[in-house]
């Protein structure tokens, strides 16, 4: 049987989020790769090897795939969200690129959902309108082009979605990134901190500008930043479909 590496999102955590077709993929995985807790969520079974591994350990991962396959294995790579978004199917393509011979290998990409829509549908609709999505991680590119792309979105007046704000490997960032949002932004910018999302611990708590601090977030949070026109009715927050300003 010819193999394949297929990647697939997890989605943010409740079982009822993962698409039929991922469901399909796993179930006729020989091999399932992935970052540990994201290994964790597959159930084990017969005729099923696990490959849990680090997450900074992307690119191997992606070239062990390649090789099962080439083996004529049927590899599944998990990601959670989407495997698009900050996640493993870029890094399946540059280990495609650094590997030629394996261009034959049937590859296929099944969408999940990803955090920031998810924390968006359980607030209302805050990027109910042009929006732009932020890795504030500097483990692969400089935090100069975090501040760059953070200053240029806020001036064009995107709603925004940041991921992996913060960790305790760097601390400050976050801090530096609302320091920015506060220059670019008026104080009663809504914005919205959303925790372990679609879990038992999911938590969302929307704030002004003015009210954030770091400590809001760490690595289960995505954090939402409105545009200027965001915001609450009753409970809920939204972005007009129509809204922005001109600088
Ligand atoms: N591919 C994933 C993102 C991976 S980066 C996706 O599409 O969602 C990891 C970051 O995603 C975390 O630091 C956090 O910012 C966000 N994240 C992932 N799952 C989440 C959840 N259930 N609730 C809140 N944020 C989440």
């Amino acid at each position: 049987m010819k193999g394949s590496v297929t990647v697939v999102g997890l989605g943010p955590g409740d079982e009822a989020m993962v698409t039929p077709e991922v469901t399909q993929a796993l179930a006729r995985a020989t091999d399932i790769l992935g970052y540990t807790p994201y290994v964790a969520r597959i159930a084990p079974r017969d005729g099923l090897t696990l490959h849990p591994s680090d997450n900074r350990e992307e690119l191997a991962r992606a070239a062990h795939a390649l090789d099962l396959a080439a083996q004529g294995r049927q590899a599944v790579i998990v990601s959670s969200g989407d495997p698009g978004v900050f996640a493993m199917a870029s890094a399946l393509f540059e280990a495609l690129e650094a590997a030629p011979h394996h261009l034959g290998v049937q590859i296929a990409i099944l969408p999940g959902i990803t955090a920031m829509l998810a924390a968006a549908a359980a607030a209302g609709a805050p990027l109910g309108h042009d929006f732009c999505a932020i890795n504030l991680s500097d483990n692969l590119k400089p935090f100069a082009l975090v501040e760059h792309r953070l200053r240029m979105a806020a001036r064009g007046d995107f709603a925004m979605g940041f991921y992996n704000p913060r960790s305790a490997s760097r601390p400050h960032q976050f801090a530096r990134v609302l320091e920015i949002l506060r220059e670019e932004c008026e104080p009663q910018r809504l914005i919205l901190f959303a925790r372990a999302v679609s879990t038992p611990q999911q938590t969302i708590r929307t704030v002004t500008l003015a009210e954030a601090t770091p400590e809001m977030a760490d690595m289960r949070t995505v954090v939402i930043l409105g545009n200027s026109a965001t915001r609450r009715v009753g409970e809920w927050v939204y972005t007009p479909r129509s809204s922005g300003t001109l600088p």
